[in-house]
């Protein structure tokens, strides 16, 4: 057996070994193989990530031995040694996994310093103040990524020290005063973990590796991977990569860049940078960075050479790239590249101009852009008129667009509480950072007081859709006290504020918003994802409004219209009560007859909306409970109007309860034991078809759908009373008019023979939620409660109401697919579970054959783009 290669040199590997190195180990190999200048190093696979939990959490020698021959390859490249007294070799050592995890993971810098080769450091270059800076810098990053000893503690030191010093800039501060700073992190490294700092650089490199495995399953990185779909068996891999240093001097910087405008799309170079600072530094948000257009004063020909590498890059990888450079005393290096996030907007305007400049193909333009992230443009944004008469109370940058209101809170627990409660939050923070994660996801809209273009909190909340506006100097914010100032007003939490995205102004006070539109840019791109998908688009949509913001969105048709949710009207309950109550069919029969009208009213509102569309109409499927009444004056009301006693009906309700009522008399049950219930809905749903027909002239071909079904007999049952009353209704009425009956697929055994349910079923429509709850068995209104634990044991990566599950639910999927199929070649098959709008189960539909697939109105745009990308790969 040939040894596994676990180590890559840069010039080893590619782009297109990211599954194996990691997106930013495979662009630094491929940057290599670019020639570009880029410090050189070596990249631990992803595959050894999972060695290392697979071996208990160790690093085995076979991984420590190559380790170590890719360091003395290093070490011969750069002619550096660890350790050396001479010209000591410096490293950084960076995460990075398959897809970006921005602030997952933590980097460590200048490792390879310690109390002696610092001091060669400083004779080496002549400067003991960038040794000590950097030494101190390792130090602090060392302590908390390896040995979790929070950071804050070290910057609470330095910011002792500035004080005693009385400057303000890091960049002030003397040698001594650095030298002094180095002995303080040491002795509080002492005091906390009770080793003195590790000297060995060797000990450091080895320590460094192993935490940043280790990192990738803190819970940072797991609520991350669970929000962007990413499988926790993939693993990191870790790069390791000679320092260059930015922190030099005044000819020396470090910065990051986008290619194009990663808020509006615009194609300008856009990024900023710092003179004499390093890595973090930029990002943290701790010194205000400069635009990188003054790069040009400051270092000339180091900016062309930047554009012209950038603009390179860009063509190279047909995207938008998010790069980060350093210079070191005048040369130029590149530290990272990739494929930039950008907002929703920016990514539809970048796509189509990139096929316009001929860069990409319209299929390639279509993969770009991540489904999910078009939500972001379906939300609404601010009444102008209304915006214009708000007063702007404080101007920060527009760090991610869109429109937010809601009430400030100062902490991630307290937005992510608040929101838990149906409060609309504001997330107000000095600056966010990876613990703010959770926080930033319950929030409409993030404020910070720190950091720019580039900080956490913009490039986060970017990626995630939410507004955002950064670096808003102009507020005071004590998150202590829970409070803000601007311009002697006070806000506290809970007080009503309003972001601009897209302007970075504040607002305070609640603003009024407007709904989206799809047009422009958008309108484009989704025409041509609409071009390339086979998949079609429906909607669950139960009123003939919600029906019509579909159809806004691009839905095919209704896929689900579910007749309980008229019932819930104020109006309508007491006779819906009336009817289930009734003892006797009479009586019942009464009480439908009054429903009718409204019914059919309902119907013709729908079919109205939805013109020549298919509309698959769900019979009346809720767990009764939930219609009765609970209160005793309700039910005197109620005993009433049906002229019986109070304690009769009382005992009546009584019996009625079900232990289970998820899996009780609901959906086909009821039609089983209540025949007149399916008449009453036929009718209703007929009528209305025939009425609109003749009206509109429209070519109506109604779906009538029938939940719940487990048993072909019993579907058989229902479709019978169905097609009797139908029928009748056409032929007296003298029309010619189709129609269609078919059932949900969402009880397991339904699956099971669905061969035997297709013989009476003419369509299938495949209830994903119910189906995946009766599949594991578990409630999914109470799965809540248990699952964090399932996502903390590794035991799920993903709730699988949100994606479905391909291995268990799946295979049931495919199975009733193929039995269907066999049965009736031509049956019409769709999804109408909430599975329809989520991109990763959409993928599978597609590849299952479904033809259509039925989400809620905001989630078509998503589902009509998932589609197209699924075909394009499929054919792939
Ligand atoms: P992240 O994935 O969080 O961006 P990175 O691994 O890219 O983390 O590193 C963080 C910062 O450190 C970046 O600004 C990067 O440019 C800088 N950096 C990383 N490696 C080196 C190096 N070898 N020399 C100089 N700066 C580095
Ligand atoms: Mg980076
Ligand atoms: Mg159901």
């Amino acid at each position: 057996m040939g040894k596994k290669k676990f180590i890559y040199l840069f010039n080893e590997g590619n782009a297109g070994m990211k599954d194996l190195l990691g997106g930013k180990g495979a662009n630094l190999a491929e940057m290599t193989n670019l020639g570009i200048p880029v410090p050189q190093g070596f990249t631990v696979s992803t595959e050894a990530c999972t060695q290392y939990y697979e071996d208990g959490k160790t690093l085995n020698d076979e991984i420590l031995n190559q380790i170590n021959e890719a360091l003395e390859d290093l070490e011969n490249k750069t002619n550096k040694k660890f350790g050396s007294h001479e010209n000591p070799l410096l490293v950084s050592v960076r995460s990075g996994a398959r897809a970006s995890m921005p602030g997952m993971m933590d980097t460590i810098l200048n490792l390879g310093l310690n109390d002696e080769t610092v001091e060669v450091v400083a004779k080496l270059t002549n400067n003991h103040r960038f040794a000590f800076d950097s030494y101190r810098r390792f130090i602090q990053m060392f302590s908390d990524v390896v040995m979790n000893l929070d950071k804050r503690r070290f910057e609470d030191i330095l910011d002792e020290v500035k004080n005693n010093k009385g400057v303000k800039f890091d960049t002030d501060l003397t040698a001594a005063d650095l030298r002094e700073l180095v002995e303080k992190y040491k002795e509080l490294y002492l005091k906390e973990l009770g080793n003195e700092f590790p000297q060995d650089p060797k000990t450091q490199l080895i320590e460094s590796v192993t935490a940043v495995f280790r990192s990738w399953n803190n819970s940072r990185a797991i609520v991350y991977r669970r929000l962007n779909d990413i499988p926790s068996s993939w693993g990191t891999a870790v790069n390791v990569q000679s320092m260059v240093f930015g922190n030099m001097g005044n000819t020396s910087g470090t910065g990051v860049a986008f290619t194009r405008d990663p808020a509006t799309g615009e194609k300008v170079i856009f990024g900023e940078y710092l003179i004499n600072a390093q890595g973090e530094d930029v990002v943290a948000g701790i010194r205000t960075p400069q635009p990188i257009s003054r790069l040009k004063e400051d270092l000339p020909e180091c900016f062309d050479q930047f554009m012209n590498i950038a603009s390179n890059l860009e063509k190279h990888y047909k995207d938008m790239q998010d790069m980060e450079f350093t210079i070191e005393q005048g040369k130029l290096y590149f530290l990272q590249t990739r494929n930039g996030k950008r907002t929703a907007q920016a990514g539809l305007k970048i796509a189509v101009e990139m096929v316009e400049e001929g860069l990409i193909t319209k299929e390639e333009a279509v993969l770009k852009v991540d489904p999910k992230q078009l939500d972001s443009l379906l939300h609404p944004n601010f009444d102008q008129k209304k915006l214009d008469q708000a007063k702007v109370i404080a101007k920060g940058l527009p760090a991610s667009p869109g429109a937010a209101c809601g009430k400030v809170y100062f902490t991630a627990e307290d937005a992510k509480i608040h929101n838990a409660q149906g409060e609309k939050v504001i997330l107000v923070r000095l600056e966010t950072s990876p613990e703010d994660i959770e926080g930033m996801v319950a929030a409409e809209g993030i404020l910070t007081v720190r950091g720019g273009m580039t900080s956490h909190a913009a490039v986060v909340a970017r990626g995630m859709g939410t507004c955002c506006v950064a670096g808003c100097g102009d507020i005071k914010v004590n998150e202590s006290k829970k409070i803000f100032e601007v311009s002697d007003k006070v806000f506290h939490e809970g007080d009503y504020i309003s972001l601009d995205g897209s302007t970075g102004n504040v607002y305070g006070e609640a603003i009024k918003t407007v709904e989206p539109e799809i047009s422009g840019y958008f309108g484009i791109y989704m025409s041509w994802a609409d071009d390339i998908r086979s998949l079609k688009v429906r909607t669950n949509a139960d009123t003939p409004r919600d029906a019509l913001q579909a159809v806004k969105f691009g839905a095919e048709g209704i896929g689900l219209c579910r007749t309980e949710h008229m019932f819930f009207d104020e109006e309508r309950i007491p006779v819906v009560r009336e009817m289930i109550l009734s003892e006797s069919e009479e009586q019942r029969r009464k009480a439908l007859d009054k429903l009718l009208p409204m019914q059919k009213k309902d119907f013709i509102g729908i079919y109205e909306a939805m013109e020549d569309r298919p509309v698959t109409i769900r019979f009346l499927d809720p767990p009764l409970h939930e219609f009765l009444p609970s209160e005793d004056e309700d039910i005197r009301d109620l005993a009433e109007e049906l002229g019986v006693s109070f304690e009769h009906l009382k005992g009546n309700i009584e019996s009625l309860h079900e232990f289970n009522p998820m899996m009780g008399h609901r959906g086909c049950r009821l039609t089983v034991s209540y025949p007149e219930i399916a008449e009453m809905q036929t009718r209703a749903i007929i009528e209305a078809a025939i009425e609109v027909t003749r009206k509109n002239g429209f070519k109506i071909v109604p779906e009538i759908m029938i939940p719940l079904v487990g048993e072909v007999k019993e579907l058989k049952y229902v479709k019978d009373v169905v097609v009797r009353v139908a029928d009748e209704i056409i032929a007296k009425e003298g029309i010619d008019m189709k129609y269609l009956v078919g059932t949900m697929i969402e009880i397991p055994r339904a699956a099971l023979t669905a061969d035997q349910i297709a013989t009476e079923a003419e369509f299938f429509s495949f209830g994903t939620n119910d189906l995946t709850q009766m599949t594991f068995g578990f409630s999914r209104d109470d799965a809540g409660k248990f699952l964090g634990d399932y996502y903390d044991k590794k035991i799920y990566d993903f709730d699988p109401f949100v994606k479905l599950d391909q291995d268990g639910v799946g295979k049931l999927v495919k199975m009733a697919v193929e039995l269907g199929r066999k049965t009736r070649p031509d049956i019409k098959l769709g999804v109408c579970g909430e599975h329809g709008g989520d991109p990763s189960s959409v993928t599978f539909f597609h590849n299952a054959g479904i033809e259509y697939v039925s989400c809620s109105p905001f989630r078509v745009p998503v589902a009509r783009l998932a589609a197209a990308q699924a075909q394009i790969r499929n054919k792939r």
